[in-house]
């Protein structure tokens, strides 16, 4: 049985369009989960919403997470936000190098890694995604791609530093697509992530940190992927929007947790 608690995290990207309708959608997740907290579960709002959606899920066991941030403490980053201001927002969690950032921004893996070394610093988790475009699967790169998105975002880290980490596989052909990568080729390469993390750090911090999924998961792909030994969870982009969407993926994921805990 994995001692690692399960992990969902909802990404809205640039969404909803009002503060109105995030309010709801946070409101509806929090009364959905409850007081359970079997399953780790955060959203993930625009900026903007962050400190009204704060409010929202106060008292619930949600974690509220950026997007973004970046790495200086202050000064002329015109449209930047810190990891100070994001802690005084509310947040708990932000996400470091989404796709959607790294090949729509140019964002690169030396940038991850000063934004994941200041939000270690300030007390964020982060979320740091990684994972290869479709070219390169079919090149036959996964594995090189991961390594090199690994030794570069997480350079510098301590092992304990590391241990507090969130990773996020999500391969980018499926990200927004429809087309989730199956339950074997996700855990092939989330059995890769922990494997080259062995080396770079430890096999006790590898068998430590969280590693979610993402790339269209919906609540009827949900079971099959979190049931593979290396997923452990997902971060969920479309399917996040809706809270019963969002809520069927979180059942999901109750529903494996419970089911290792019988066999226990
Ligand atoms: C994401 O934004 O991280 C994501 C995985 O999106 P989707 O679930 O829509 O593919």
């Amino acid at each position: 049985m994995s001692h690692r608690t399960l992990f969902i995290a909802g990404n809205w990207k640039m969404n909803p369009a009002s503060r109105a309708s995030a309010v709801a959608l946070a409101e509806a997740v929090k009364a959905g989960v409850g007081a359970d907290t079997s399953v780790h579960v955060a959203v993930a709002p625009p900026a903007l919403f962050l400190e009204a959606i704060d409010k929202a899920i106060d008292s619930s066991p949600l974690g509220l997470a950026a997007q973004n941030m970046h790495w200086k403490a202050d000064g002329a980053y015109t449209g930047e936000h810190s990891a100070a201001m994001l802690l005084d927002a509310g947040c708990t969690h932000v996400i470091l190098g989404h796709s959607e950032r790294r090949h729509g921004m140019g964002e690169t893996d030396a940038q991850v890694n000063l934004k994941l070394h200041a939000a270690l610093a300030a007390g964020l988790i982060p979320i740091v995604c990684l994972g290869e475009l479709l070219a390169e699967r079919e090149a036959g790169q996964t594995e090189s791609v991961l390594q090199t998105q690994l030794s570069g975002s997480l350079a510098g880290l301590t092992p304990e530093q590391m241990g507090g980490v969130v990773l996020a596989y999500e391969p980018v052909w499926a990200i927004g697509t429809g087309k989730v990568a199956s339950p074997e080729q996700a855990q092939d390469a989330h059995a890769f992530i922990r494997r080259t993390l062995a080396t770079q750090f430890s096999p006790a911090i590898a068998a430590r940190v969280v590693v979610q999924y993402g790339g269209s998961v919906k609540a009827d792909n949900a079971h099959g992927l979190l049931s593979c030994p290396d997923i452990d969870g997902a971060l969920v982009g479309g399917a996040s929007l809706k809270a019963d969407d969002f809520l069927g993926i979180i059942q999901a994921a109750q529903a494996v947790t419970t089911h290792e805990k019988a066999r226990a």
